[in-house]
């Protein structure tokens, strides 16, 4: 069966994004939380820590060997403790390597401070569901 396009996320998976970038924010280390993005119909609907992640001062860096196969897991989501919902160039090589939906949850993590991007880092927009 050929994978629907991703259109929305779950509004409640997105306050729960929201609330786990500033609960990462809020503690001494890491302050930015990264996690995969899992989609069923189309619609993002849980978030996934993924197999271990590896935690520096500033960053939560997603592990992209050892993935299970899930053809469920359609991108990434992460924080930006700057502000800036921008990708990097480090971020675009991650969107490159890990699905066609990424989110980037900037402070003060509400619903008005994140992005969604495509691989190639364009920005998509995502219904609210
Ligand atoms: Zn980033």
């Amino acid at each position: 069966m050929p994978r629907k396009k991703v259109t929305a996320i779950n509004r409640k998976l997105l306050a729960d994004l929201l609330a786990a970038s500033r609960s990462a924010y809020e503690s001494p280390q890491p302050h930015e939380f990264s996690c995969f993005l899992i989609a069923e119909d189309g619609i993002i609907f849980e978030f996934w820590l993924g197999p271990g992640t590896i935690a520096s001062e500033r960053y939560a860096i997603l592990r992209l060997h050892d993935l299970p196969i899930d053809f469920r897991r359609v991108g990434t989501a992460h924080s930006h403790p700057s502000g800036d919902n921008h990708p990097s160039d480090e971020d675009l090589r991650l969107f490159a390597q890990t699905g066609p939906v990424h989110i980037i949850i900037g402070y003060p993590y509400d619903m008005g401070s994140w992005r969604a991007y495509s691989r190639d880092g364009r920005e998509i927009s995502l219904d609210v569901v």
